[in-house]
């Protein structure tokens, strides 16, 4: 064991949405006491008795499963966080600013300057939320001009990659632990933290404070890019005749370029790509980096400009007008598999084809909450059978398992008319014809 390590490291980890809950969850099952703490009283108590506040697989039982081993406590006391912890994970939000592409940074300090305040020992402050590059700097500096003197404490980044729907396991098996601006002390205290997963055989990058904020944002920057480049490419399949479903299926067999986010359809969404993106292309703006920034502008445009055309096609089956009509929409989530729905190019298609004056009905089969808490004024079903039921067209446009196995046949009977919109490309046009529908999908050609 290494001198510098205190033994039994102790956890605090601030913020506990998305991504804290999950990480705390995952430190205690790692073995170590973990206080997951929030300004968000609500969330707390849901926490500490054992629900959790979104959905997530496999994170319930495992909250269940730490809580009662007694090492795993949640508070909204941050101070006594601060007090308690030897490592300290900042996991609050840093979402965009109201009036700008910018991130908004105020949480991130706000945390960090409470837990640098009310240090009582020597620790590590470990910045784990998404922030432009730039930011870690400036937070060591806030940092020393807190601290109580005679207390050692160091920041470093440790960026997240976990994808939400797969956040457990993503955290505990991570592809690679991103580790920068580390000296000899912190590096050993997180190599203790990580020491499960790097037993497995995880990889871990040690680098400076700006290359390890830069590989969380350039790695959503890639992925953005990949399904926007397809986005792109299904708008020349559509013009040509081609289909773009099958053309990415042989592009995916090219190892260099792999089928994973290379679905064509309504472009990405959620609380962290369409965010990260922009953030980034200010930030690059800021340091004149203007081609990264322009390249970004249109990864972001393409992305926006499928849910138009989405809204698009839709008018365009209903004979140019959406007034009155009665229209399905399968999917709220941003992506299947979480009930998130920030930015959701699903309910955005569903709350801009409602303020054109259609009866838009909505089914998910996890996120009907949360769709129903951010736009109350739509309709929402409670199965895909009673959302059909009636309506003039269905969109398909979130891809959840669920939605591809459904009937044709039995669907053509309860709807109005039979017109799908697969927006998603998850469905099989040739199925869906035989029972009767008017198939449309992005990147292939009509019906
Ligand atoms: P979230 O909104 O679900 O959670 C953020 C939490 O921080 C909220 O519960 C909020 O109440 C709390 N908070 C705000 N100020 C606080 C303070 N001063 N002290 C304590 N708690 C405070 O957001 P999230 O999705 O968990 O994202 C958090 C960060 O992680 C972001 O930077 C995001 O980009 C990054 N990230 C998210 C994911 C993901 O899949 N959700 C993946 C990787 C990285």
């Amino acid at each position: 064991a290494d001198a510098t390590v205190p033994a039994g490291l102790k956890i605090s980890v601030y913020g506990t949405g998305y991504l804290g809950a999950t990480h705390a969850v995952s430190m205690a099952e790692l073995g170590f006491e973990v206080m997951g703490v929030d300004t968000d009283a609500n969330k707390v108590a849901a926490l500490a008795a054992g629900k959790v506040p979104f959905f997530e697989p496999g994170l319930p039982e495992l909250l269940e499963k730490q809580l009662a081993t007694g090492r795993l406590t949640f508070s909204t006391d941050l101070e006594e966080a601060a007090r308690w912890g030897d490592v300290h994970f900042i996991c609050v939000g840093t979402p965009q600013m109201k009036t700008s592409h910018a991130a908004n940074l105020g949480y991130v300090e706000a945390a960090t300057s409470t837990v640098a305040k009310n240090l009582t020992k020597n620790g590590v402050i470990v910045g784990k939320s998404t922030v432009p590059v730039g930011t870690a700097a400036r937070l060591r500096e806030l940092i020393a001009g807190l601290t109580p003197e005679g207390v050692e404490v160091d920041l470093l980044w440790n960026p997240e990659f976990l994808r939400e729907g797969k956040a457990v396991d993503d955290t505990l098996h991570p592809d690679r632990i991103v580790l920068g601006g580390t000296n000899a002390r912190t590096e050993a205290i997180m190599r203790e933290v990580y020491a499960g997963p790097i037993a497995e055989g995880t990889p871990v990058v040690v680098t400076d404070l700006p290359t390890a904020e830069l590989v969380k944002v350039s790695a959503n920057a890639f992925l953005a890019t990949k399904i926007s480049f397809i986005n792109a490419i299904a708008g020349v399949c559509e013009a040509a005749g081609a289909d773009v479903t099958v053309l990415a299926d042989a592009l995916g067999h090219d190892v260099r370029i792999g089928r994973q986010f290379l679905d064509a359809g309504l472009g990405f969404g959620g609380g962290c790509l369409p965010k990260d993106i922009r953030a980034l292309m200010h930030r690059s703006n800021e340091l004149g980096a203007y081609r990264a920034a322009a390249l970004l502008q249109q990864v972001d445009e393409i992305n926006m400009g499928q849910r138009e055309r989405v809204i698009d096609m839709t008018m365009e089956a209903l004979g140019g007008s959406v007034l009155n009509r009665r229209i399905c929409v399968l999917g709220a989530a941003f992506k299947p598999l979480t009930d998130d729905v920030r930015d959701s190019p699903a309910l955005n298609v569903a709350a801009a084809l409602h303020l054109r004056g259609a009866q838009v009905t909505v089914f998910d089969p996890e996120a009907g909450d949360t769709a129903r808490a951010s736009f109350p004024t739509l309709s929402y079903a409670t199965s895909a059978e009673e959302a059909v039921e009636g309506t003039d067209v269905v969109l398909m446009l979130t891809e959840w398992k669920q939605f591809t196995s459904l009937d044709p046949a039995a669907l053509a009977k309860v709807a109005t008319s039979p017109r799908i919109i697969d927006a998603r490309g998850k469905l099989d046009p040739a199925e869906w014809r035989a029972a009767g529908w008017e198939f449309r999908g992005l990147g292939r050609t009509a019906a």
